[in-house]
């Protein structure tokens, strides 16, 4: 049986709708999940004790940090405290390098969502241009792999890249993971192209918008995601996947 145990560490209001939106698809799913939201003074020290307990604790599957954690606490050292058989976002370094090789068990939720979007609308990535905006660890860097796994050409571009508009002009396939509202405009998009937009910004009108500015660009794109409903509740299925996944894992353990 799966089981998700989510974290959250302050109050940080994106955060809270992500670990809402989170437990609700467990219910939804009929997955068991724990959540524990925790005061922003948690200790880095009590965060990696509660973390060791859910290591340990057998109706749960999968552990998911909900980041960005407090300044005061090392992200990196509770990335690396998760069991890598639990770590259903795929941020631990032994599931990072499992990725890199092409041998993987999860794959991060956001770069997996785009990836089924791309194979759910029937879109050969083989022998495409494809132009990553970004270069996170959870969003681009990923991605590009993935992308590189079916025989994608991949650029990722990044805020010292010259020439922006040069390089997502080339692009077949087009994934914006930027975190700036509506920067890729119409006239930075090739005739037809996917594009894929992975950003979630909230405007001071509180209304959410993408980083792809979706008036402009589908016009021009052969196919579009939208924001919100694109790649957001994508994110939450593959994160369902990669818990049944850990918890078959972890019963052949
Ligand atoms: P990040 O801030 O870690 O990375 C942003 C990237 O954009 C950096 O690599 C930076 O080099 C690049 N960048 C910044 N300015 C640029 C410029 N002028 N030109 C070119 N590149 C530039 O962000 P992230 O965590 O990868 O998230 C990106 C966006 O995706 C955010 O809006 C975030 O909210 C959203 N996001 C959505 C989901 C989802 O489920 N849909 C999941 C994760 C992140």
């Amino acid at each position: 049986m799966p089981g998700l145990a989510v974290i959250i560490v302050g109050e940080d209001p994106a955060s809270q709708v992500y670990v809402r939106n989170k437990e609700r698809a467990c219910e939804e799913c009929g997955i068991y999940s724990e959540k524990y939201a925790l005061p922003e003074e948690t200790t880095q020290e009590e965060l990696l004790e509660l973390i060791d307990t859910l290591n340990n604790k057998s109706s749960i599957s999968g552990i998911l940090v909900q980041l960005p954690v407090p300044k005061h606490i090392d992200e990196k050292t509770i990335i690396d405290a998760i069991n890598p058989n639990k770590d259903v976002d795929a941020f631990h370094p032994v599931n990072v390098g499992k990725i890199m090789v092409g041998n993987y068990d999860f794959v991060p939720c956001t770069p997996a969502g785009v990836m089924e979007l791309i194979k759910e609308s029937g879109i050969d990535v083989s022998g495409k241009e494809c132009v990553i905006v970004g270069r996170s660890n959870i969003v681009g860097k990923p991605q590009a792999m993935l992308l590189l796994h079916q025989n994608g050409t991949v650029t990722i571009c990044h805020s010292k890249t010259k020439d922006l508009k040069e390089k997502t002009k080339n692009a077949d396939i087009l994934v914006a993971a930027v975190g700036i509202p509506n920067f890729i405009k119409g006239d930075m998009i090739k005739e037809g192209a996917v594009v894929i937009d992975v950003g979630i910004n909230r405007l001071e009108n509180k209304k959410l918008c993408g980083d792809v500015e979706f008036e402009t660009a589908e016009k021009v794109a052969g196919a579009i995601t939208p924001v919100p409903g694109g790649v957001g509740p994508m994110t939450i299925a593959m994160l369902m996947k990669n818990t049944v996944k850990a918890a078959i894992i972890n019963k052949s353990k």
